[in-house]
């Protein structure tokens, strides 16, 4: 599915005429590629008299980062709509996602037989569809017992990186590469030593790109 911020909006005046009877003016709407979220209603949130909030400037974002079955992209958007309701009409609830939050969730779902949920997990497939192209840092570590790991370098750690691990116990080789496949965009950017396991199988399989670094 292609989001754009045209479809974005029929989607939201959609679902705030089926199922939020229209009340929630749209707000900006942005197309994200975080990877950090799915889904985000920022806002500001100003402090009242008597320990009471206020909540203004919404604006409703999306990630367009992983490839979703569309009704699952639109959970999501009705999840972020139902936090938008609460705090726009300046409700109070008991936490972020709290009994009044549950209460509307659960309604949607019975009553339009929808699969909103607390909090969406991506399932790996979805996480595969990540298809960004980043420069990747890879290091790719032998041990002397034929175990296999490797390691993202964050760029600013690499020199660092490429010294100490060789000097790690049981280290048997550590060699470093270049790969701009999008398969390492799941692998956090490591400022320190850390060895995230692997198999040379599957390396066989990622690993067509390298571009050796030494
Ligand atoms: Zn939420």
């Amino acid at each position: 599915m292609t989001m754009t911020l045209a479809l974005l909006a029929e989607k939201f005046n959609y679902y705030n005429r089926e199922m939020f009877e229209g009340r929630l003016p749209v707000p900006p709407l942005k197309l994200s590629t975080a990877r950090s979220f799915l889904g985000q209603l920022r806002y500001k949130k100003e402090r009242r008299l008597f320990g009471r909030w206020r909540y203004s400037d919404f604006t409703l974002v999306m990630s367009t980062r992983y490839d979703l079955e569309e009704s699952m992209f639109d959970d999501i958007l009705i999840h972020e709509m139902i936090h938008y309701d609460i705090l726009y009409h300046q409700q109070h609830d008991t936490s972020a996602h709290g009994r009044l939050f549950r209460s509307k969730m659960q309604e949607i779902n019975r009553r339009y037989g929808r699969n909103l949920s607390i909090s969406h997990r991506l399932t790996p497939e979805e996480r595969e569809n990540d298809r960004e192209i980043r420069t990747h840092y890879v290091g790719l570590i032998r041990f002397t017992n034929l175990d296999v790991a490797l390691i993202v370098a964050a760029k600013s750690r690499l020199q660092f990186l490429r010294k100490a691990i060789p000097r790690v116990p049981y280290v048997d080789s550590c060699h470093w590469f270049i790969s701009h496949n999008p398969y390492f965009n799941r692998y956090p950017r490591a400022q320190k030593i850390k060895f995230y396991p692997t198999t040379e199988e599957e390396l066989s399989r990622y690993s067509l790109d390298f571009i050796p670094l030494d």
